[in-house]
């Protein structure tokens, strides 16, 4: 059998029929392999889904608006790639309809359950209006369904991999069929245990594709995208952006891992461990090369990294009772973001205070206040960015500071981490 490669297609990709051709032609350029297409839900219909969660809307009419909105969204799309209006792909996409409009009228239960069960008709929706595209644009392939590849434990809305129940599974079901054409499956979702939907967190349709490119040990994983590759710096900041060529791993996951929108953070390790080499492509010039993140030993073009995170808080904990920050106060305090699910970005300590960066959450911060009252007082400052910089020099720092206040600041060798001032 020939290699196989898994190719992400985001929700950019697949946003509009014209969109959904142009990945149609992607698709057909690679008929002589076999590949593993994995789809997130179009545009930003899991915003929209999230709007939908039940519980979320204020009422019934807000509920059947957004129903609708979803509808017209994806009737619209299908309506312009299939001219035969009695193609099945309508019959499906009004089941999943007539399933969704249930699930999102029933009483709440628990948010995180309640969350993966709505918002994974994105995924389903889209696959769906894809593969039938596919099949009626000549290209043979087999929709199969995420939730029975990829079992995951029952932490909504982050499920965890049972990687080796998944990665039997997903040999079993993928390569036979495999034998006979494309496969196309939804990213984001998967199943647990007792046939309830589960999902990978947000944006986590690029760990599917690595969560199947290891168990299938694939040739490489490609993800589709709407930029020329790995740029230096997001395009939103910087007009003179560097496209990277080659990556290696580390450098991938240490970006990743200080917030580069480019790549989901768990999708590195997988393809890692397989030395499977991940490439990231643009949609809309599918033959340039794009970048590869790979087994290299340096970053080619040798350039720095930058990265920022917008809407980030700075909080001060402080022990009531004047103490040093010492082990046991900072065991009460990572005790408590534990249970939270509380990210830290960047983390500093004095003898007298313990300082942390993180996504600006309102409901989060009010829950770890109460939770630390006890022993501590809070203090923040909001509206700040943290900025990341990788192969920083003097002058470069300088001139993304441009003049702001730092209100933190840490050095390694070979990364600068800022805390300023957002304007
Ligand atoms: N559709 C999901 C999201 O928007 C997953 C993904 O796009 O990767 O978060
Ligand atoms: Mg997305």
């Amino acid at each position: 059998m020939q290699e196989i490669k898994v190719f992400k297609f985001g929700g950019a990709s697949v946003n509009s029929a014209i969109a959904v051709r142009n990945m149609v032609s992607i698709v057909r350029d690679y008929s002589a392999e076999r590949l593993v297409v994995v789809v997130s839900a179009m545009g930003k219909t899991t915003n929209l889904l999230e709007t939908l969660v039940p519980g979320v809307p204020a009422n019934e009419g807000e509920r059947r608006r957004r129903m609708e909105q979803l509808r017209a969204y994806h009737l619209d799309i299908a309506n312009e790639l299939f001219v035969d209006k009695g193609h099945r792909v309508f019959g499906k996409l009004e089941e999943l309809f007539v399933v969704l409009d249930m699930m999102t009228s029933r009483a709440p239960s628990s948010y995180n359950f309640d969350y993966d069960q709505t918002v994974s008709f994105g995924e389903l929706l889209s696959t769906t209006i894809v593969a039938e595209y596919l099949a009626v644009c000549g290209i043979a392939n087999t929709w199969v369904d995420a939730r029975e590849l990829i079992r995951t434990d029952s932490n909504y809305r982050e499920g965890h991999v049972d990687w080796p129940f998944t990665e039997h599974n997903v040999q079993q079901r993928l390569l036979p069929l495999l034998s006979r054409g494309h496969v196309v499956t939804q990213g984001f979702i998967g199943g647990a245990i007792n046939h309830t939907t589960t999902t990978l967190g947000r944006e986590g349709s690029d760990y599917s594709a690595a969560v199947l490119s290891y168990c299938l040990d694939a040739a490489s994983m490609t993800i589709w995208k709407d930029v020329p590759g790995f740029l230096n710096a997001d395009p939103k900041y910087f007009h003179d952006t560097v496209k990277i060529d080659e990556m290696p791993y580390n450098e991938a996951l240490e970006l990743a891992y200080y917030g580069a929108s480019v790549i989901h953070p768990k999708t590195v390790k997988p393809i890692q461990n397989k030395n499977i080499t991940l490439h990231i492509k643009s949609f809309v010039t599918p033959q340039a090369p794009g970048s590869v993140v790979g087994p290299f030993d340096a970053l080619r073009p040798a350039t720095p990294l930058y990265i920022f995170k917008n809407n980030q808080i700075l909080l001060s904990i402080l022990p009531r009772d004047f103490s040093f920050i010492a082990e046991d106060n900072l065991q009460t305090i990572f005790a408590t973001f534990a249970t939270l699910g509380v990210k830290v970005n960047l983390m500093q300590n004095s003898a007298l205070s313990f300082s942390v960066c993180l996504d600006d959450n309102p409901i989060l911060l009010r829950q770890l206040q109460e939770a630390l009252a006890p022993s501590f007082h809070l203090r923040y400052n909001d509206g700040l960015q943290l900025i990341t910089v990788r192969y920083h020099t003097p002058d470069i720092v300088e001139r993304i500071v441009a003049g702001r206040p730092i209100l933190l600041q840490q050095q390694s060798r070979v990364t600068t981490q800022l805390v300023v001032e957002n304007r």
